[in-house]
């Protein structure tokens, strides 16, 4: 686990200027170039698992957008893409462990070959009910990929065909993932610093 990295000097120029993110971020647990990396070799893959077929990548919104535009460019084989959009949290770091359909998908899936792209499975409740939910719909076969595998925090058991990187237990944002809808933006994946927390 590389958790103690410092910040690259590409990483420290994006927390500089007058947008508060350079006082706002206490460490980087992966940098830009480490997630290009393995965006990379999960794309590779994927590649290979999937030569034969034409997938379906569907992307959990919002979180998913820099991670599944970077991984669909990882692989080089015909395949499609759609979105869903749930909400599984409220606008603080803890879950209310309720799903909801938000957004649903543009097509049908029977027969298809799905891959369900999530930034991070934290406690695994929201995996679990798109799974089932998707299954419902019934796909020749559907895998997860995630970015970030957060396991300690698991309260649902499930099997992730495709993971980035093991995740501490703990809040994290960056190259998606949000704290309260910012963050998104930065190119890196880090820890804020305590006091941007003030429920916990
Ligand atoms: P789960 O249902 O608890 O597995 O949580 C799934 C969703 O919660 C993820 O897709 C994220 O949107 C959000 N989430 C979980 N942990 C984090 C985190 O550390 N940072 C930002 N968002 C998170
Ligand atoms: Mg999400």
């Amino acid at each position: 686990m590389t958790r103690d990295l410092k910040p690259r000097a590409k990483d420290v120029l994006m927390t500089d200027g007058n947008n508060g993110f350079g006082e706002n971020v206490d460490r980087v647990l992966f940098t830009g170039d480490q997630i290009a990396a393995k965006v990379n070799e999960l794309g590779k893959v994927i590649q290979e698992d999937y030569a034969s077929r034409r997938p379906l990548l569907i992307g959990v919104l919002i979180g998913c957008f820099p991670f599944l535009a970077d991984l669909v460019r990882a692989i080089s084989l015909d395949l499609e893409v759609d979105f869903m959009s749930v909400s599984s949290y409220g606008k603080g770091t803890q879950s209310s462990g309720a799903v909801k359909i938000l957004k649903d998908l543009d097509q049908d899936i029977e027969n298809r070959h799905v891959i369900l792209v999530e930034d991070i499975i934290d406690s695994g409740l929201t995996a679990t009910y798109l799974l089932n939910n998707l299954r419902n719909r019934r796909p020749a076969s559907v895998e997860i990929c995630a970015l970030l595998d957060k396991k300690e925090a698991r309260t649902k058991e499930v099997f992730l065909k495709y993971t980035g990187f093991e995740c501490p237990n703990e809040f994290v944002v960056g190259y998606g993932l949000d704290y309260k809808g910012l963050y998104r933006n930065l190119p890196f994946i880090c820890l804020l610093k305590n006091e941007i927390y003030p429920d916990s």
